[in-house]
Formats: C-alpha cells, structure tokens, sequence
C-alpha cells in the first residue's frame, strides 16, 4: 500500500465543505496552482454549522490573493460593510464602547497618542478617545466610502458581514473554475496506513474511496480526521471562556444597515446583531451553567429589534483548541482546529491564517516533523493570543448584579494577560506580542472600553506644552471630521456597488 509518510505531496483531500472546506481549498489551488490536485469531499445531507457572518480586515486580502470582484462579492453574499463592533453593556448595563477597526488619533513616533490625550484629558479635556478616530465616526454617522487619502489619518479600514453559506457557494464556484474537484457523499471510514497510520483514503458511503497524500480536516467540531481517527485531543479553555452554547435566528433586514457588529451582555452571555442586505443575523451565546436553554432563547427573542424569519437554532461549543492541529498528514483548519467563540469574529480569519501558514510550510517534498512542530508552535501562540484578548472582555466587568458577570470577574487569568493589562494601568504602556492579531489600538480600545484607566501616562509627553498638545489634540479632531461630508450613506455606498457589479 503507497505509505504518504514518504511521498512528495501531490494530491490534497479536502474533508468538508463549509467556509473553512471552500476556503481552504481556494486558496490552497489559487496559490500552488497545477503542482496538487485538489478534491473535496462534503455531504449535503450533513450541511454545515450555518453561522459566522462578521469578518476582521484581513479577509480583504483572501478576496484579494483569489482574484474575488469586491462589487460581486458584495452582492452575491449579501454582504454589508463592518467598521466595528459596538459592545453594549460589557462593563456596566447602559454603557457601550466601539472596538473599531482604526485608532485613535494617529501614530506618533516613540509614543502612542493616548498618552497626549490622557494628559489633556487629566487636565479637563472634554472629547473622548473614539473622537479621535473615523472609524468610530463614519460607524455613528451610518456612513462608508473607500478612502483613498496619502496621510494614515485618514486611513478606513474595514471588513465585512455576510452570509456566510452564500459565501461558501461563491468561493465553490471560484473552485470549481480552478479544477478543484468536488465530490458529494458522506465519509464512513477513514482508510489509514499499517504502518505509518499515515492517511491513505476517505471510504464514502456510495463505496467509493478518495485517495490522497495530505488531507485538510474540514469536517466541523467532530474533527472526523484529526480527532475521530487521530486522536489528536483538545485542550479544554471552558474555564476561562465559559460559554458553551448559542441559539441562532435570522430576523428582518433593518430599514438602515449599520456599518457595524452589535454585541450585547445579557445576564450569562450576550448577543449578536449583524446586519445584512436581506435580513439581520442574531445570536445568544450563553453559558448552560447559568441559564436554561427556554430563559436563553427568552433572552433572544425578546431583545431583536426586527421579525424573526425562523426559529431558533442551538448550537452547542467547547471553547479551546485542537492539541495538535497538524498530526501525520491531516491538517485541522476551521471548527475542527478549535473555537474560541464568535465575540471578536476571529474564526473565519483563523481559517484564513491556517491556510496561510499551511502554504509557508507546505510539504511539497513530503510531510517531516519539523514542518509539523512548526506549524502547530505557530498555531498555539496564535489561538492563545487571541484567547487572551477574548477573555479581557469578560474579566474586566462591573456587573455585579449576576452570578454569571461575577464569577467571571474572579477567574484566574492567564499571566500574558494580567501582564498587558498591569502595563496599561500603570501608565499607559500597550504591548503587542509579535504576530498578535490585535493591533495596539484594538487592546487599547478595549482595556479602556472596559473600564482600565491608566494612573498615568508617558514620561515624553511632557516635553510639549500644554498648548501643544492641545493644538495637536485639536487639529486631529478637526482632520477626522473632514471626509464625513464627502462620504454617503451605508446603504447608499452598498446599493451604488452592488449595481456596478458585472
Ligand atoms: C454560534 C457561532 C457563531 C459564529 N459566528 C462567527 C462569526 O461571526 N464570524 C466568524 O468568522 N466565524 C463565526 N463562527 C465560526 C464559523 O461558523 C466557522 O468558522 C465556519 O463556518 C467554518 O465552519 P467549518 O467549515 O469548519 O465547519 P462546518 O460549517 O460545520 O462544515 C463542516 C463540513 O464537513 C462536512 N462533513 C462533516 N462530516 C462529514 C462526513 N462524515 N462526510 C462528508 N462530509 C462531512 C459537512 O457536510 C460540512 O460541509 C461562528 C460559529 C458559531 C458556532
């Protein structure tokens, strides 16, 4: 029998057709081209988890590598624009802060901007920080436009909300141009080598097998081929990410579409609200510990602001990862990999940076440990890092009405994470590990959304004046209002698109 532990790498399965299936096999053919075969297995009578509708920037860059008309995009996943997430009674009920994709302010050499603004702002200064920052700005005013201004301070960046099963169709059409080869049918046995145990072929129900040499384990949160048939394990971050469950409903289109994610704390989770051209996306991620699946669907349903168009779906989840993510010749990419729930909209892009960091490492003269221990070093840190900034929101709450909201407060945080909050409280510091997925101004944004004022701010400050500072404070707050005017209305920016496409 071939033994793929000693073969060059020529024929690539892919197990799984949902978002994490499609993309990856996008890409995989999109990048190395006629050197692999690409085939995908799926099951339609299986389908897919169905959710996952709000992206971070960097999928502008997948759209991109895969050469995706952003008009079409647009319009055949229905897709909206997100500048940001609001987070809406996160640290106490009635208050609200935006992580946006931009900064505030802009950057300054040697010291970040919130350090001048936090001196101002001691000395009575009246304009908050997401004043400083156009993303905040356009997302309040409704507004979106591509900017394409020379000064950073100008910079918009964004991504997008979509429906994500249309996407999976859009990305299947893409492959399907490319040669990847599609096949329908469930697998029932996972074929493997005596010896190496490498995989030699996915067994489907009709009696035919898919041979291969690597396989990408796309199958859901089962991980059929990592786990199932490798064993590979699963470290378990439910202690420091609780919530184990989501109820998921579509609801009607809003009048308006907002250019931004809504999420909002309810007593023992809280809620999405992603808007899209044909309807609303809504969930409640809760923790079973501390409410009842009929209170959380409750919670759900009395709190969307448009008609439901379905009844709630239940999904369940193990927050963590993967123990190993490459195991002999599987590769897990997508739920199978991990979850670390959708808070900061990060699986997608985990998908992304899989596939990535597969190609860096791809195994072109057959798989070797060394590539393996890289690739799953490289993935740990990465799901830690994001980890890290996922639990900073829940921690730092001043909720202290509910049992779920106070038990989280006093959890035993990991020690990369007390670290970076310490530094910011102190004075200011933000430190971003390399490869952190989250740029300063996002942990700044949230440590301060949260409620962590820094005591003080950096010593360089002080070597410009007060009038200075005040001068800077002011021009930046003028410079950031001026595109407002020139840019439409979402819906506008959306429809005006849509209609352009070919
Ligand atoms: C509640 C919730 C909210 C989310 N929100 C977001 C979000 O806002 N943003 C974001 O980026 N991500 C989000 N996600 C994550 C996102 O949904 C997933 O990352 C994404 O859909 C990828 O899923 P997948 O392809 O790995 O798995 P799935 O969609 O489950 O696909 C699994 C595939 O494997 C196939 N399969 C399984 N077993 C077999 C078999 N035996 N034989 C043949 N085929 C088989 C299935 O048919 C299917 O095609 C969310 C997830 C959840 C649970």
């Amino acid at each position: 029998m071939h033994d793929p532990s000693k073969a060059p790498v020529k024929r690539v399965v892919v197990a799984g057709g949902g978002t994490a299936g499609w993309l990856s096999a996008a890409l995989l053919k999109k990048v190395i081209g006629d050197a692999i075969q690409v085939t995908l297995v799926e099951s339609e009578q299986i389908g897919t988890v169905g959710v996952g509708e709000a992206t971070i920037p960097p999928i502008r860059l997948v759209n991109q590598v895969l050469g995706l008309d952003e008009a079409e995009f647009i319009r055949e996943t229905k897709a909206t624009v997100k500048l940001a997430i609001r987070f809406e009674n996160w640290k106490t009920q009635g208050e609200h802060y935006y992580h946006t994709f931009g900064a505030p302010g802009k950057s300054l050499a040697f010291c970040h901007f919130h350090h001048f603004w936090l001196k101002a702002r001691q000395q009575g200064h009246e304009h908050d920080l997401w004043e400083y920052d156009l993303n905040y700005l356009a997302a309040e005013a409704g507004k979106f436009a591509r900017i394409n201004a020379k000064d950073s301070v100008l910079d918009l960046p964004f991504a997008y909300h979509f429906d994500a099963s249309l996407y999976a169709r859009f990305l299947r059409k893409r492959c399907e141009m490319m040669g990847v080869t599609r096949v329908e049918g469930k697998i029932n046995h996972v074929v493997r080598h005596g010896e190496s145990g490498f995989i030699t072929g996915l067994s489907l129900d009709n009696g035919n097998t898919i041979e291969g040499d690597l396989f990408i384990d796309c199958t859901g949160f089962q991980g059929l081929l990592i786990n199932k048939t490798l064993g590979a394990g699963y470290d378990d971050w439910s202690h420091l990410l609780p919530c184990d469950s989501a109820l998921a409903v579509p609801s009607e289109r809003h009048e308006k579409t907002a250019p931004y994610t809504r999420s909002i704390a309810h007593s023992a989770g809280w809620q999405w609200r992603i808007p899209l051209q044909h309807r609303n996306g809504n969930g409640h991620v809760f923790c079973s510990r501390y409410i009842s699946e009929d209170e959380a669907q409750h919670v759900l349903m009395s709190n969307l602001d448009t008609k439901p168009l379905g009844d709630p779906k239940l999904i369940r989840f193990t927050t963590g990862r993967r123990r190993k993510q490459w195991l002999k010749n599987v590769v897990a990419v997508g739920l199978s990999s991990g979850f670390l729930e959708p808070l900061e909209s990060t699986s997608i892009h985990l998908i992304q940076s899989a596939i990535v960091r597969l190609l860096n490492l791809f195994p072109h003269n057959g798989v070797s440990d060394s590539l393996i221990d890289e690739y799953n070093k490289q993935s740990e840190l990465e799901y830690e890092q994001i980890r890290d900034f996922l639990v900073l929101h829940y921690i730092q709450n001043e909720r202290y009405e509910s049992r779920f909201w106070n038990d989280i407060r006093n959890i035993d945080v990991p020690d990369s994470l007390k670290h970076k909050m310490e530094l910011f409280r102190q004075n200011g510091t933000l430190v971003r590990e390399q490869n952190d997925l989250f740029s300063e101004g996002s942990w700044l944004q949230v440590m301060y959304g949260q409620g962590i004022t820094p005591q003080d701010y950096h010593g360089i400050v002080n070597s410009m004046s007060d009038e200075k500072i005040q001068s800077m404070l002011s021009s930046i707050y003028d410079i950031k209002r001026e595109p407002l005017a020139q840019i439409p209305d979402h819906d506008t920016y959306i429809e005006m698109l849509c209609k352009s496409a070919r």
